[in-house]
């Protein structure tokens, strides 16, 4: 189910308030083209009408795809909302995730719908990170599967601006078999968070 409803939003420009739509649930079954505007980020901008300045709106929002079967909670870092319960099994056979950042939604969502495994993806940006010449100042960030070899593309922030780089598919698979092999280092629970902190936690 998609939920709406209209916030007041102080602009951090021109100190003006002005009333905004949020959504608080996406479902993208009732609504395709929102799926899009949830991919290209422009789901979560929010726009001043008195001076055009635009901000990021920071809530809690749950993503539901029925026909993917993704099941992804975002909570901002610092919300005291935990995440959503399944008492009635409802999506036992979901992808389920908790994600902080509307960055970290976008991500999964890509990851799932190139058919990967978000596990491995991110096991296979800790190695890629650690062969960059001179460190990434963030995380990489899966952008995309790319020609006949499908290659991974990851962005990173490095002096000030955005880079790419592409990493093979038979990198992938490696990480992804070693995942297979190591499951219990999956984290448990309903939403698990599947992170840069996460790899760091057994790999630093
Ligand atoms: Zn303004």
């Amino acid at each position: 189910m998609t939920i709406q409803s209209t916030v007041q939003v102080r602009c951090g420009h021109c100190g003006k308030s002005y009333e905004a739509e949020i959504y608080s649930a996406i479902d993208v079954s009732s609504d395709p083209d929102l799926k899009e505007k949830v991919r290209d980020g422009s789901v979560f901008l929010l726009e001043c009408p008195h001076c055009g300045t635009k901000a990021l709106g920071k809530g809690e929002m749950l993503y539901i795809d029925p026909e993917a079967k993704q099941f992804f909670s975002l909570v901002p870092a610092g919300f005291p909302g935990g995440s959503p319960e399944d008492p009635t099994g409802r999506y036992a056979d979901y992808t389920t995730r908790l994600v902080r950042t509307p960055g970290e939604l976008i991500e999964k969502i890509c990851i799932f719908d190139a058919g990967l495994d978000d596990a491995a993806v991110e096991m296979l940006k800790f190695v890629t990170a650690q062969d960059l010449d001179g460190e990434p100042e963030g995380t990489l960030r899966f952008l995309c599967l790319n020609g006949a070899d499908n290659d991974l593309v990851f962005t990173f922030p490095s002096g000030g601006e955005m880079h790419t780089v592409s990493v093979g598919f038979s990198a992938y698979e490696d990480c992804a078999a070693m995942i297979r092999r190591n499951g219990d280092l999956l984290p448990k629970g309903l939403f698990p968070e599947i992170n840069a902190a996460w790899i760091d936690s057994f790999m630093k």
